[in-house]
């Protein structure tokens, strides 16, 4: 038994090395030592799923070479104890096996060594420890990975279904918090604007404002290539009511193309981009008094708060945040109530590196 016996912060500050008094997350450095204390869940990791703004940036900086985006991943963790992208500041999630339940969380989780589950809060705030990249899969931010993992008692974490393919779930689980926001901030009758549409976050938070916003509501995507096949399905599938090709950075070559479509603006507005330089762009696609979702990991606040200043814009700003409560299975029963959903995905998601 390598469980140890002294309780923790349930929040992992114990974990923190560097700085001390920081917790995870906003830390430097964690201690990723492979051992549960009594309030921890210790996990064998066979994937991470990297954020998708972060694994855009590593495919730069590495040449779009996946074995030198596996060996920075690796030197990353080995600096860090956690996949904390230095760049972008994002992480992502991890699947694996419980391997350890702390004592003291034995009565309280239903769950047993050998489970399947996902990571439910970010690789940021997660004390990793890698043995070995095995496979860095380019087209999905899928790295198979050699290692163990802790989750706190304050952490989230879904068992994987047996329904869905794994590969799928972990893909979904990483932005369950779009769709289940679009179920909270949508209204029926909402002009709706969805910006990086055809990626994973955007096609759900499509899907879901199509249904939240019903019959006369308007549902707008935006996406780089309006051919893709993110694109189509959205289009195939009736999930928006228009479909503008746009580059997001060209804040107002995309605002003339969504004011053709919404010519008195959208109500909410839900940036899913995962590139940099899109703020000003977003924020002037909503009309006075609408509200902005950011989403995206690459967002700057002091982009979004000063470019809403000098628009002379109104708009309530939401900061994206991973967390919801069910959103692992409002992102399940999104996938399973729209069957042509789930095929994409699984078209995708589901292959193998
Ligand atoms: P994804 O599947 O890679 O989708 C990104 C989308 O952005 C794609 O549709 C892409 O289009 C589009 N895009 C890229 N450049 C664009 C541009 N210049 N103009 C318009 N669209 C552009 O990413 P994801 O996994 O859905 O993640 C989306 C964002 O959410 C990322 O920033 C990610 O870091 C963030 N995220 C946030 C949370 C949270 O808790 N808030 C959790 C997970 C992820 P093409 O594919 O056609 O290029």
């Amino acid at each position: 038994m390598t469980v140890r016996s002294a309780q923790s912060c349930r929040f992992g500050s114990h974990r923190v090395l560097d700085p001390r008094g920081a917790l995870p997350q906003a830390a430097w450095r964690l201690d990723a030592t492979p051992i549960a204390y009594e309030n921890e869940i210790l996990c064998d990791v066979d994937a991470l799923n990297i954020d998708s703004a972060s694994f855009a940036q590593l495919r730069e900086e590495c040449g779009d070479d996946a074995h030198a985006i596996g060996e920075r991943i690796l030197a990353t963790v080995r600096d860090r104890g956690k996949q904390h992208n230095p760049v972008t500041g994002s992480g992502g999630m991890f699947v694996g096996s419980v391997r350890e339940v702390g004592a003291a969380l034995r009565e309280r989780v239903t769950l047993q060594p050998g489970d399947r589950i996902a990571s439910l809060v970010s690789l940021t705030l997660t004390p990793l420890s890698l043995d070995a990249v095995l496979g860095v899969d380019r087209a999905t931010a899928r790295v198979r990975v050699r290692g163990t993992a802790v989750l706190f008692e304050s952490g989230s974490w879904a068992k994987l279904p047996t329904d869905v393919d794994d590969r799928v779930a972990l893909a979904v689980f990483d932005v369950a918090g779009a769709p289940a926001q679009m179920r909270r901030l949508c209204r029926p009758g909402d002009t709706v604007v969805v910006i990086g549409s055809d990626g994973k976050s955007g096609i759900l938070s499509c899907v879901e404002a199509k249904r939240r916003t019903g019959p006369s509501g308007i549902v707008i995507g935006v996406a780089p290539n309006g051919r893709s096949p993110g694109a189509q399905l959205l289009r195939d599938g009736g999930f928006v009511d228009e479909l503008v090709e746009a580059d997001a950075r060209d804040a107002l070559q995309m605002a003339r193309g969504v004011e053709t479509a919404a010519p008195h603006g959208a109500d909410l507005v839900v940036n899913c981009v995962n590139v940099a330089g899109t703020e000003a762009g977003t924020i002037l696609c909503a009309k006075d008094g609408g509200s902005v979702y950011f989403f995206s990991m690459a967002t700057s606040f002091t982009a979004a708060a000063l470019g809403a200043e000098g628009l002379g814009k109104d708009v309530t700003m939401i900061v994206g945040s991973g967390f919801s409560p069910n959103h692992a299975e409002i992102a399940l029963e999104t996938l399973r109530s729209h069957p042509a959903v789930l095929a994409h995905f699984t078209a995708i998601y589901g292959r193998t590196p």
